[in-house]
Order: C-alpha cells, then structure tokens, then sequence
C-alpha cells in the first residue's frame, strides 16, 4: 500500500484516484472546486480545497510523503505549471502530469516531470488499436518498435501447434504464456497443441507480430 497525491479532481484525477482506492492505496485529493471536492470527499483518504497556485497553500497539504503525486490538470496551462514548480519546491520526488498539448507537454518535461498523461491520445491508440486487431485485449509498447500483446483466439484454431502460427522470423516473436480456463502454461512448448477458446499473451516485433496477425483470424 502506498500513498499518492491527486491534484485536480476532474474527470481523469476522479477516475485515477477512485482506481488506486479500489487497489488498496491511500491518496489525498485536492481541488479548487468546492464541488469536486465534495464529490469524493467520501472515498478518498484525505481530501483538501485548495488553489495549488499558491506554494503556501500547497505546503501546508503534506505531500512530501506521497510515492508519486499526480497533477492532473489539464485545461489551465498556468495552474498546472505553478503547481509542477511548487511540488518540486516542497520536495516532492516523483511528479507524474497530464498534458493537453504538445507545448504543455515539452514545458512539463523540461520541469522534470516523471511521466507525462495524454489520455485522450493514449485511449485514442488503443481504441484504433482494437479496432484494426479485435481479438488483441491488451497491449503494451516495450520501445523499439516490440510489443507485448494479450490475445484470445477461437475455435478455429483448434488442432493447430504453436509451430504452425509462429513467423518466418522467428527470433522477434515469443509466446510467454497460455491460458486455458483457471490453467496457465509458462513459455509453452512449441509442439504444443491448441485448444481454441484460449488466451495467449506474446511479444515480438510489430513486423512479426504483423506477419502472425492473419493466422489467428
Ligand atoms: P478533466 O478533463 O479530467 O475533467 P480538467 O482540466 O477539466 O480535466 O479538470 C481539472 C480539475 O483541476 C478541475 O476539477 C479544476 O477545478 C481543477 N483545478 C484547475 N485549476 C486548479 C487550481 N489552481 N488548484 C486546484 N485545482 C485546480
């Protein structure tokens, strides 16, 4: 369990904060918006109303003690920066921030912000993503240009081994695991048969990935 700091309790730092409660975590909300305080005074461990501008203001919460603090705030470019400077003012270690431009996100990172949230652009890759491959579930970008991707197949594939899906190039493409109801299989062998109605979990390159794409349609 570990305690994070929300700053900006909008639609994205609600959903975050609601999100790390259900993990198990504390988090301290904050907001200018009496409102929006309000609305999730209830759940969250420690909630404050306070213009995060203010350094004075912002001390006084006791945030040095938080894993990460999020600054989620996105429409006022001002409010954020302040807020980004003040943090690392206190001494706050970890800053993570949403952006909501290309500016916003090359001042951010100039301040030393950790990671850097583009919601709308980041649902807006994976929506595209799982409308170009349906059957992928998850994925994950592991840098140059390799992925990790979590797929369910169907009956269709039934019968057929591992061997019989992997890519001509072979040493870009692995499947860490299988899923078959409650039983998962560790790096499976390669003459392993295939049920269908099974979930694979893969990393390889986006080409190999690609090339393997059309044999688990
Ligand atoms: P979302 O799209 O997630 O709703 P917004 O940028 O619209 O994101 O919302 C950010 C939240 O940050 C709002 O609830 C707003 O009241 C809050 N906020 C904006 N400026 C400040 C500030 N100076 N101090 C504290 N909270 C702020």
């Amino acid at each position: 369990m570990a305690e994070f700091g929300v700053i900006g309790l909008g639609r994205f730092g609600a959903r975050t904060s609601k999100e790390l409660l259900d993990l198990g975590h504390r988090v301290i909300g904050v907001d200018s918006d009496e409102k929006a305080v309000e609305a999730m005074a209830d759940v969250l461990t420690h909630s404050a109303i306070a213009d995060v501008t203010d350094e004075k203001a912002l001390e006084e919460l006791d945030l040095t003690n938080c894993e990460v603090v999020l600054v989620a705030i996105g429409e006022d470019l001002q409010a954020s920066l302040l807020c980004v400077l003040h943090l690392k003012t206190i001494g706050v270690k970890e800053i993570w921030a949403k952006a909501t431009s290309k500016s916003h996100h090359q001042i951010l990172s100039k301040l030393g912000v950790k990671r850097i949230i583009h919601p709308e652009e980041e649902m807006g890759i994976r929506v595209a993503q799982s409308l170009n491959y349906p059957m992928v579930n998850e994925y994950m970008s592991l840098g140059h240009n390799w992925f990790c991707v979590e797929i369910s197949i169907g009956e269709y594939l039934k019968g057929k081994t591992l061997d019989d899906i992997m890519p001509d190039d072979s040493e870009f493409f692995h499947v860490l695991l299988i899923k078959r109801r409650d039983e998962v299989t560790v790096t499976p062998s390669l003459s392993m048969t295939l049920e269908g109605n099974e979930t694979l979990v893969m990393a390889g390159s986006l080409k190999a990935l690609k090339s393997v794409a059309p044999k688990l349609k």
